[in-house]
């Protein structure tokens, strides 16, 4: 280790490590700040060539990395302005199309000391108190979702799509010929886990509206002699819809079948004490999927797979004697490899856990009710809107509407419109009745206010678009 060392071969840990990270970090920050104010809006102006030609201008068109490096300063100073000014930004307002989220700054913080002290939560040795801050959090996320529940427990996962998966093949492994059962809102993540596991494709449930009907899955169930595992949203991607949990937990347990509860947006309103009520039911569910880098807030990967038996979590067990051999295990070393089906895996618990520290369950809850106020203060600005419609009043934080009397067309054409000029980042949905523009607020400061300037545009951008149609 010595003098002669390049600056990139500088590491983040040991002694030494905070140092070369107080020389680097500001790098970083002034390319943020740069970038971020080169794009000037939600989203980088052009489309994918323009963002492409960015990239080719500052690499002169040369592959990304030559024999030689540039040195890490360069790198990180041009690379670290590269990504703010091409990269969409949550933190704008006018950038809510998706369940993606503005990370708190607490929470990309926390990254910083995790990333360079990188614990992987495969084995005890490798993540002595990361481990057990792990255990902490999942505890703490197990009782928010089964305060009653004598031994619930929780896995950190990359997200909804894992969390989705495992609790389709938890419940495969107590029933190899579990039929998946999933309402029409089901996010397609579903779908794919029981492809994945070699599953038969669920059973689709019709909805009212956008909800789960108990009646029409009783029904599917009544044939199925209890082999079934009913995939339940708690906040559809769509509309932010939330099933009728209670009663759905109801016919499922008549009928002997497991619950999955998919809260991957909805979840974390267990948090404030006033959306609780909307997940009543919720802790009747076998598992649930939550989703902490939606509301929660943290950068991606966030995920939670909560269960009421912590028994269940048993079929993830799996010995590899380098990481758990039995004599390791006997003489105290937890085993942390059954907590997950990954190995090697980031200590995302970290930064959730500094997070929930720093503004406690009701400070985190204000924010998802934060987010749900100025869902209904952005509806009713819509509704109130001669030029535009509102789809129905938001269950959560996920608003649609459509500019009047735009047929579908023009409605994916303001969309696109939006992006490309890196005015707004706007979403769709399609419902029965068509295509419909989508807000999903996910913004913890943001008003109703702030989002006016994106109806002003998405109006605008349709009369100029439906104009230049008549002129053709
Ligand atoms: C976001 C979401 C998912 C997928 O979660 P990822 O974290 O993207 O893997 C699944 N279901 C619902 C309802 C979601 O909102």
């Amino acid at each position: 280790m010595g003098e002669t060392m390049p600056e990139s071969v500088a590491l983040a840990g040991g002694p030494e490590g905070h140092r070369r990270l107080a020389e680097l970090i500001p790098l970083v920050l002034d390319g943020l700040a740069a970038g971020t104010a080169e794009r000037g809006g939600a989203a980088p102006a052009g489309g994918p060539a323009a963002v492409a030609a960015g990239l080719a201008a500052l690499t002169g068109a040369r592959p990304l990395a030559g024999a030689t490096g540039v040195g890490a300063a360069q790198a990180l100073t041009e690379l670290s302005r590269l990504l703010a000014a091409g990269s969409v930004d949550p933190a704008d307002p006018a950038c809510a199309a998706h369940l993606h989220c503005p990370p708190l700054a607490v929470a990309v913080a926390a990254d910083v000391v995790a990333s360079a002290l990188n614990p992987s939560m495969d084995s005890w040795d490798q993540a002595p108190v990361a481990s057990e801050i792990e255990r902490e959090l999942t505890a703490l996320v197990a009782r928010l979702c089964y305060p009653d529940a004598a031994a619930p427990d929780a896995l950190v996962t990359t997200g909804g799509t894992e969390s989705n998966l495992l609790g389709l093949l938890l419940a495969r492994e107590q029933d190899p010929a579990v039929r998946p059962v999933c309402g029409r809102n089901a996010h397609h993540s579903a779908s794919r886990a029981a492809w994945l596991l070699g599953l038969p494709a669920p059973i689709l449930i019709d909805c009212d509206g956008e909800r789960m009907r108990p009646g029409a899955l009783a029904d599917a169930l009544r044939d199925l002699d209890g082999r079934a595992v009913v995939v339940a949203t708690a906040g559809t991607t769509d509309t932010g819809a939330i099933d009728p949990l209670r009663a759905l937990a109801q016919v499922c347990r008549r009928h002997g079948a497991r619950l999955h509860v998919d809260a991957s947006y909805g979840g974390l309103a267990l948090c404030s004490a006033k959306l609780k009520t909307r997940l009543d039911g919720l802790a009747e569910a076998d598992s649930v999927a939550l989703d902490a880098h939606k509301f929660g807030w943290q950068p991606i990967s966030a995920g939670l797979l909560a269960v009421r038996e912590a028994a269940d979590l048993a079929a993830l067990s799996v010995r590899a004697e380098y990481l758990n051999a039995d004599d390791d295990t006997e003489a105290g070393l937890p085993d942390l490899l059954g907590r997950s089906l990954r190995t090697s895996r980031r200590p995302d618990a970290f930064r959730m856990a500094v997070t929930l520290r720093a503004l406690g369950i009701e400070g985190m809850g204000a924010l998802v009710e934060h987010c749900c106020t100025t869902a209904a203060g952005v509806a009713a600005m819509i509704e109130a809107h001669p030029a535009l419609r509102l789809w129905g009043a938001p269950t959560l934080s996920t608003v649609l509407f459509r500019p009047a009397g735009a047929d579908d067309e023009l409605v994916t054409r303001v969309r696109r419109t939006l992006l490309e000029a890196g005015t707004a980042v706007v979403g769709r949905a399609t419902m029965p009745d068509g295509v419909w523009l989508k807000l999903t607020l996910l913004h913890p400061r943001a008003s109703a206010e702030d989002y006016r300037p994106v109806l002003e545009s998405v109006v605008a951008t349709a009369a100029e678009l439906a104009g230049s149609v008549v002129l053709r």
